[in-house]
């Protein structure tokens, strides 16, 4: 299937590894000129070679950290006016909200609220003008599924699904799209870690927390970003200019519910 995004332009942030990564993958295999981000420029470089080699494409990078306006306008200054922003940043840490200041929340709703909203900002005028757009922003399953342990990440996240929900139907009659794709367990590096720490407290081999986890979702496995990267790219696509404002929760099932 022709995906019509020949000759288009992406920035997908936080893809040097992960979701990320695998999000500008997929576009670059479908002729998408892919600017990724990252904060380690060595990282960004295998990476960028690496997803150019597996698709023929070629691949800009900008080194930094897109939760601080010095990394939103590195990355902007390689990719001006990107006809896809995918949106992405490393999560909050968990904790106890009992120990979580005013600092922490700060910092957890500049990087998963804030960032994301000022780089739409940034580019979805010139989307509209050019009548094509497509912003997909990586938030988490946690959205609609919420644990206690990861409140910075709820509350933080929560508020960007909120302000995209207006955002979303504002901008789609112009064919700009604005939704949220929300992993659950995707075998990524952040996965692992998160395996490890819990393993630790639980005082049981990594392994072990491995398969309780893998058993617990109904797929009976992990994600595969290559997965997640499909999902993106069909929201990128030509064909789905009618879908705004969703939150595409790709988990396994692992969310209950009906709807
Ligand atoms: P990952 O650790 O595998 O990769 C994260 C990527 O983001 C890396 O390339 C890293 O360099 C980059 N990055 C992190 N912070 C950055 C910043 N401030 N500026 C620029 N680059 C930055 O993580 P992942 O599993 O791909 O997760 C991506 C997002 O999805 C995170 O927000 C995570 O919380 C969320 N998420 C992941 C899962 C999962 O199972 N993998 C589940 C739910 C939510």
């Amino acid at each position: 299937m022709d995906m019509g995004l020949t000759g288009k332009t992406a920035l997908v942030c936080a893809a040097s590894k992960g979701l990320g990564r695998a999000c500008a993958t997929a576009l670059a295999a479908e002729g998408v000129r892919v600017t990724i981000t990252a904060r380690n420029e060595d990282a960004l470089k295998a990476t960028a070679a690496e997803i150019a080699d597996a698709t023929g494409a070629s691949v800009d990078i900008s080194a930094g950290d897109i939760t601080t306006e010095a990394g939103r306008m590195a990355a902007l200054a390689v990719c001006p006016s990107p006809d896809i922003l995918v949106n992405n940043a490393g999560g909050p840490p968990a904790g106890d909200f009992r120990e979580w200041g005013r600092e922490d929340w700060v910092a957890a709703v500049d990087a998963n609220m804030i960032a994301p909203i000022l780089l739409t900002k940034a580019v979805v005028d010139d989307m509209i003008a050019r009548r094509f757009g497509r912003v997909v922003n990586i938030t988490s399953y946690a959205v609609k599924r919420p644990l206690p342990s990861i409140g910075l990440s709820n509350g933080a996240r929560a508020g960007l699904t909120g302000f995209v929900a207006g955002l979303a139907r504002e901008t789609v009659k112009h064919n700009v799209t604005v939704n949220n794709l929300l992993p659950g367990p995707f075998e990524t590096d952040r996965l692992h870690e998160n395996i490890a720490a819990v393993a630790d407290r639980k005082g049981i081999p990594v392994d072990e927390e491995a398969d309780l986890r893998r058993a617990g979702n109904p797929a009976g496995r992990f994600g595969d970003p290559d997965e997640f990267g499909a999902a993106c790219l069909f929201l990128c696509s030509a064909q789905s200019g009618f879908i705004t404002g969703q939150n595409l929760v790709l988990d396994g099932g692992e969310t209950w519910g009906t709807f």
